[in-house]
């Protein structure tokens, strides 16, 4: 008699990785497929995490507390504010786990992040996508609309993966005053150190008890191999995350090298705008060919190729280019990762040679 799996944990949907980078004619193998930095950790940030390794023969830290009290200081909020875990993928599950009961719904955009979909019905929770409104961008007109007294949580991220514009400040304001203050609100900053736009979140003023932020190194810090993601919220929440957080999830590798990372802010900072000087110039060139490319503030742009996704991210892929085709209609379309200059320049190349 197999053991019954329960039917949410059963009929999820699996999440899918990015591929690896196929190889082109000319030997071209870059991967944009899962928004990382193409830039390996710096130096400095090898030689911490490597000198943790002499000592895993012990557990981490449990309470991830020189980290807690690094990331405490750079928010300007108390270690109790602070909850880490194993990449903010992680942190979601646990959120959500702090929270959700049987019947409860879970609001976010849509399309967005393709983990939300599968954190929720983990959870016994119903997704409640919103479609996104013109430009790509959320509608929270429509969002505040789709509010139910079942309403648990929303997720709102920005900027938005995998089509790239932020919720300006006020909007997001706004929208977080007009929310009943029984729902929590998630804002997921995966991004945000990509976004440039005046407009972008301000931490600071939407601070509430019911707002949660979600941070990681998996992007701007260039740490995705290492799992490190956290969240900032009121301390109750924050603690309840470490409650149901896995015990030891942040290795200790892993939290020297955020820490180390944290630490080399400036040079990591650094990196970030060339690779938002390279985003600028991949918007523009594929805007130039007369694609409806929407404002990109992350590391990724978004090809809202509709019925021609599969057949464009082939011509990628032949060239060497690892992309992430969204085949699913109504809004189907190609996401590419911002890499190092080489990579970008195929990926433009190559969309001029795509036909219409
Ligand atoms: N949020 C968003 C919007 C993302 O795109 C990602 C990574 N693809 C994550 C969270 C998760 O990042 P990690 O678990 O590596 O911290």
């Amino acid at each position: 008699m197999p053991i019954p799996i329960r039917p949410a944990v059963a009929s999820v949907p699996p999440y899918k990785p990015g591929k690896p980078a196929p190889v082109g004619p000319d030997g071209s193998s870059f991967k944009l497929s899962s928004n990382e930095n193409p830039y390996p950790p710096l130096p400095g940030v090898i030689e911490a995490a490597q000198h943790a390794v002499q000592r895993m023969n012990r557990y981490p830290d449990m309470a991830n507390a020189e980290l807690t009290a690094a990331l405490a200081a750079k928010h300007g909020v108390g270690d109790d504010e602070i909850a880490l875990s194993t990449g903010s993928v992680a942190v979601l599950y646990n959120l959500l786990q702090t929270v959700i009961t049987d019947g409860d719904e879970v609001l976010y955009a849509w399309r967005s992040f393709e983990a939300y979909p599968i954190a929720v019905q983990l959870t016994g929770a119903r997704s409640v996508p919103v479609p996104l409104g013109p430009g790509a961008t959320h509608d929270l007109e429509a969002m505040l609309a789709a509010i139910t007294p079942a309403s648990k949580v929303i997720l709102v991220c920005t900027p938005n993966n995998p089509t790239g514009p932020i919720v300006p400040h006020d909007q997001l304001a706004d929208f977080i005053d007009q929310v009943r203050d029984d729902i929590m609100i998630i804002i997921d900053e995966a991004y945000l150190e990509f976004a440039t736009a005046p407009d972008r979140a301000r931490f600071d003023d939407l601070r509430r008890p019911n707002v949660v932020t979600m941070r990681t190194f998996s992007k701007a810090y260039g740490l995705a191999g290492f799992r490190v993601g956290y969240c900032i919220a009121d301390p109750a929440i924050a603690g309840a995350v470490r409650a149901a957080a896995t015990p030891f999830g942040v290795s200790a590798p892993a939290q020297a090298a955020a820490l180390a990372s944290l630490a080399a802010d400036a040079d990591l900072l650094a990196r970030v705008e060339e690779l938002i000087k390279e985003r600028t110039a991949v918007v523009t060139g594929l805007r130039d060919l007369g694609l409806a490319i929407p404002d990109s503030e992350s590391n990724f742009v978004w090809i809202p190729a509709g019925e021609r996704t599969a057949a464009w991210a082939a011509e990628f892929e032949a060239a060497g280019l690892a992309v992430r085709p969204f085949t699913d209609e109504p809004d189907a379309g190609i996401r590419i990762t911002v890499g190092e200059p080489e990579a970008n320049k195929l990926v433009l190349q190559v969309a001029g040679t795509l036909k219409p």
